[in-house]
């Protein structure tokens, strides 16, 4: 990891066994994760995005430590911590704010003071733009927006340096989502954040991410600076995800990618198809494709792609 650095996943493997019969013995095992590498730069936002099952979420439970590796490493300077989907039940319902705030706070700032630690809580709650008063509030009592808010201020208590926010507006209003983000993006640049952002959600990563990985059955498909994976997608399948982002005017209707997937569903992670794994859905698959896995290659500066239209094509 050099200074310039505030992450390195090198070689990520996270299989998981399928158990089953009387005795629950190992009979398969799902591939959530398949050898994953990226790094994230200070005060960068690195986008995870795939649909549901692409491995997104694991990787960011892998990097707080929910889950541990099959293979590969993890290296990062300072504390992470992680902000969850769904604020409504990442919040202990019987727990005030205050005292929400208080567990990390003494966990990581041993020695504080009762005075203190009010005085920090009020401080990370003006910091997520809350009322201090808040503190004595139930979950109950708070809007989705608000409860997220406290679960933005619980990640900030152990002042972290890296912070992974999976899906953090997908359980919240269209009105409140823009906040949020808002939020997030002016903390990040107050506090020199870095975050690894894991969303489905296309349009979010335009607006929001300085990089973006494109992830597909448990490996990154293609990876690119934000602006240039918008402008230049290489890979079918992000072509075809890009296809689907709905657009506001005739304009940019017309720089829309029309690739469109062969008809079937993602297939299963338990069965991931031989070769491209994409080429059961691929609308540009080549014989080459249904036996041999691409590599991840650069095709632009800090441009990679995995797939034999760039790079392998013509092999046998
Ligand atoms: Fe499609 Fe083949 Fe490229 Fe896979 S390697 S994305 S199947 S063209």
């Amino acid at each position: 990891m050099n200074s310039s650095e505030v992450l390195v996943v090198d070689k990520l493997v996270k299989y998981f066994p399928v158990k089953g019969g009387f005795w629950r013995r190992a009979h398969g095992q799902v591939r959530a994760v398949d050898g994953v590498s990226f790094t994230v730069q200070p005060c960068q936002v690195f986008g995870l995005v795939g649909e549901s099952g692409s491995g997104k979420s694991t990787i960011g439970r892998l990097l707080v430590g929910l889950y541990r590796p099959t293979s590969g490493t993890i290296t990062y300077r300072g504390k992470m911590q992680m902000v969850f989907q769904n604020p409504g039940s990442s919040l202990n319902p019987r727990r005030t704010v205050g005292k929400t705030l208080e567990l990390p706070l003494r966990l990581h700032h041993k020695g504080l003071t009762r005075k203190e630690l009010r005085q920090r809580v009020a401080e990370l709650l003006t910091q997520v733009e809350l009322n201090p008063e808040y503190a004595n509030k139930l979950p109950r009592s708070l809007s989705g927006g608000q409860k997220q808010r406290v679960a933005i201020a619980r990640a900030l208590a152990s002042d972290p340096k890296f912070i992974v926010l999976d899906e953090p507006t997908s359980a919240l209003d269209v009105s409140v989502q823009a906040k949020i983000i808002k939020l997030i993006l002016e903390l990040k640049d107050q506090l020199q954040l870095s975050y690894l952002l894991i969303s489905h959600d296309l349009s979010l990563m335009r607006n929001v991410a300085d990089v973006t990985a494109v992830m597909y059955l448990g490996k990154i498909v293609e990876i690119a600076p934000t602006a240039e994976l918008f402008a230049n997608p290489a890979h079918p399948y992000t072509q075809v995800l890009l296809a689907s982002i709905p657009v506001v005017s005739v304009e940019e209707e017309a720089l829309k990618p029309t690739k469109r997937l062969v008809e079937g569903e993602i297939p299963s992670p338990l069965q991931i198809p031989q070769g491209c794994s994409f080429h059961t859905r691929c609308p540009e698959a080549m014989e080459i494709c249904t036996r041999v896995a691409p590599e991840l290659l650069t095709i632009n500066p800090d441009h990679q792609v995995a797939c034999h239209l760039h790079g392998k094509r013509g092999e046998s």
